[in-house]
C-alpha cells in the first residue's frame, strides 16, 4: 500500500453516504489515532473514520476494498507491538463510538457488548450483578473489548482464568469485503465443524474487524490476600511457585515476579519504599483467594522454616494491597521514566524458565558486559518481560543497533527452550521479522493463504503480523 492521498471518488462516496462527522483529517487527531503505546513508529494515517454502527463499518470496508484503501482497525491503542499503528497513509477505523453495553444475562452469565467498550466499563457493568469478565491488566482503563479480543490479550490474571480467548462466546465480524459474520452467538457448546470465531481472535485486525462480542462471565472472586516475598533467585521463585500450587488452602489468582533491579527503578521513580530491610535477588507477588484462613497462616509460617523465602509480608487491607501491587505494576512505567528500555515479551514452559534465565544472563554478559537486564513478569504463566536498559555511556542509536543484533540471539534461546517470541503483546510490526522463530515455514505459508482468502486485496492492517 502506498501513502498516496486518498482517491477522490472514495472521499466523495464517504461524504455522500455517511454523517458529516464520520471522517476526520485533523492533524492532531491523525497523530493521536495513528499510534499505540509502542511509540517507535511515527504516526501518519490519512484519515480517521468513526462509525457508530456495524452497517457503517461494513459500508466503509466495502468502499476500502473497492478502492484498495488500507485500513487500520483501532481500539484503545494500548498495544505494545505496533499492531494499531498507522504509519503509511492508512485510514484508521476507530471503534470508540461503538461502546454500547447490553444487559447482563444472569441465566447464561453472558453480556453482549460493542467492540469499543472499555474493559473497565465492562467490569463495572457486570460487577453490579456479582459477575466479571476476567480479562484484566494495567491498561484496562483505556483498552477496549475489540482490541483485547483482536490481540488475545493476557495480563496478570491469566494464571487463574487463561487468555482472552477463553472468555469470548460469540463474535460479530465485518470481513475485508464488507460482509457481516455472526459467529457462534452465545453458545457454550457448538460442535458444527470449524470454529471460525477463533480465527479472528488474536488476528490483530488482519482478517476482519470485530464489531460486537458476546462475553462469557464468571463470578467475582472472593476476598483476595496479597503477599510479597523475598527470595534469592529465579530458582527460588519457581520452588515457591511449585509449593504454592500444591496448596488447597487458597486459589492463586496472580503469581508475579520481579528482580532487585526492577525494584530499584520503581523506588527511584515512584519514591516507594520496599517493605523489606535487606535487599534480595528476586521478589514474588502472590495474590490468592483464601479458602481456609488457618491453613494459609500455617503455610506462611512453614515457608520460613523450610527456607522457601527469606522475607515476606501480607497486606493488611486494601490500601496496603495496592501498595504491594504498585511495586509490580509500576515497573514498566518506571523503566521508561528512568532510562531507555529495550523491551521483549516472551514465554517459556514454566519448567524451562530457570535454565533459560541463566543462559540469557550469560549470553548478554559475554557480549555486553555490564548491561542491565530488568526481568519481571507473569512467571506463573511462563511469561517474562525482558527489559534491557541502555547503558549511560552508549548513544541511543548505538544501543538500538546492539539490541537489534542481540534479539535474534535471545529468540534462538527461546526456540531452543521451546518458548514463544511473544507471550501476550502480539506480533504487530515489532516482532514481524522474527515470527519464524516461533512458527514453522509450513505454518507461515498456511497463514499467508488464509490472509489472501479473507482479505484478497490486502487492505486490512497490511504489514502487521506478516507480509502477504
Ligand atoms: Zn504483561
Amino acid at each position: 500500500m502506498s501513502s498516496a492521498p486518498l482517491p477522490a471518488d472514495f472521499l466523495r462516496a464517504l461524504s455522500e453516504g455517511f454523517p458529516a462527522d464520520f471522517l476526520t483529517q485533523d492533524a492532531e487527531e491523525l497523530k493521536e489515532y495513528g499510534r499505540d503505546w509502542t511509540r517507535v513508529y511515527a504516526p501518519a494515517p490519512s484519515a480517521v473514520a468513526l462509525p457508530r454502527t456495524t452497517d457503517e463499518v461494513a459500508r466503509l470496508l466495502t468502499l476500502c476494498h473497492q478502492h484498495a484503501v488500507a485500513v487500520v482497525p483501532s481500539g484503545g491503542r494500548t498495544g505494545l507491538a505496533g499492531g494499531a499503528v498507522a504509519a503509511k497513509g492508512e485510514v484508521v477505523l476507530s471503534l470508540q463510538r461503538m461502546a454500547r453495553l447490553g444487559p447482563v444475562d444472569l441465566l447464561g452469565n453472558t453480556v453482549r457488548v460493542q467492540a469499543g467498550a472499555v474493559t473497565e466499563a465492562v467490569h463495572r457493568h457486570c460487577a453490579e450483578h456479582g459477575l466479571t469478565w476476567p480479562v484484566d491488566f494495567a491498561s484496562k482503563g483505556s483498552s477496549t473489548v475489540g482490541g483485547n479480543i483482536a490481540t488475545n490479550a493476557g495480563g496478570v490474571k491469566v494464571i487463574r482464568y487463561g487468555l482472552t480467548r477463553n472468555w469470548v462466546l460469540g463474535l460479530q465480524v465485518v470481513t475485508a469485503e464488507g460482509r457481516v459474520l455472526e459467529l457462534n452467538g452465545a453458545l457454550e457448546k457448538n460442535n458444527t465443524g470449524l470454529d471460525l470465531r477463533q480465527l479472528f481472535i488474536g488476528s490483530e485486525g488482519t482478517l476482519g474487524v470485530i464489531t460486537e462480542a458476546t462475553l462469557k462471565l464468571t463470578q467475582l472472586p472472593g476476598k483476595q490476600d496479597v503477599f510479597l516475598f523475598a527470595v534469592p533467585d529465579v530458582a527460588a521463585v519457581l520452588r515457591l511457585f511449585r509449593d504454592a500450587r500444591q496448596q488447597t488452602a487458597f486459589l492463586i489468582s496472580a503469581y508475579e515476579f520481579f528482580t532487585d533491579r526492577c525494584l530499584a527503578r520503581v523506588q527511584r521513580h515512584r519514591k516507594l519504599r520496599s517493605p523489606f530491610e535487606a535487599p534480595s535477588g528476586c521478589y514474588v507477588l502472590l495474590e490468592a483467594e483464601s479458602r481456609d484462613a488457618a491453613a494459609v497462616e500455617a503455610w506462611l509460617g512453614s515457608l520460613f522454616e523450610r527456607g522457601l523465602v527469606t522475607d515476606g509480608t501480607q497486606a493488611q487491607g486494601a490500601s496496603q494491597a495496592a501498595e504491594l501491587w504498585a511495586l509490580r505494576e509500576g515497573i514498566s512505567e518506571s523503566l521508561s521514566a528512568t532510562g531507555l528500555p529495550h523491551k521483549n515479551d516472551i514465554s517459556l514452559p514454566v519448567a524451562g524458565l530457570e535454565a533459560f534465565c541463566a543462559e540469557l544472563e550469560a549470553v548478554f554478559q559475554s557480549r555486553y558486559p555490564g548491561w542491565e537486564i530488568c526481568l519481571f513478569g507473569h512467571i506463573g504463566d511462563g511469561n517474562l518481560h525482558v527489559n534491557v536498559m541502555k547503558p549511560d555511556a552508549l548513544e541511543k542509536a548505538e544501543f538500538l543497533a546492539h539490541t537489534k543484533q542481540a534479539d535474534p540471539t535471545m529468540f534462538e534461546l527461546v526456540r531452543k527452550h521451546a518458548g514463544s517470541i511473544s507471550a501476550e503483546h502480539g506480533i504487530g510490526l515489532l516482532k514481524k521479522d522474527y515470527l519464524g522463530y516461533s512458527r514453522s515455514e509450513e505454518e507461515l505459508a498456511l497463514l499467508r493463504s488464509l490472509k489472501r482468502t479473507l482479505d484478497p486485496r490486502g487492505v486490512l492492517n497490511p504489514g502487521k503480523i506478516l507480509d502477504a
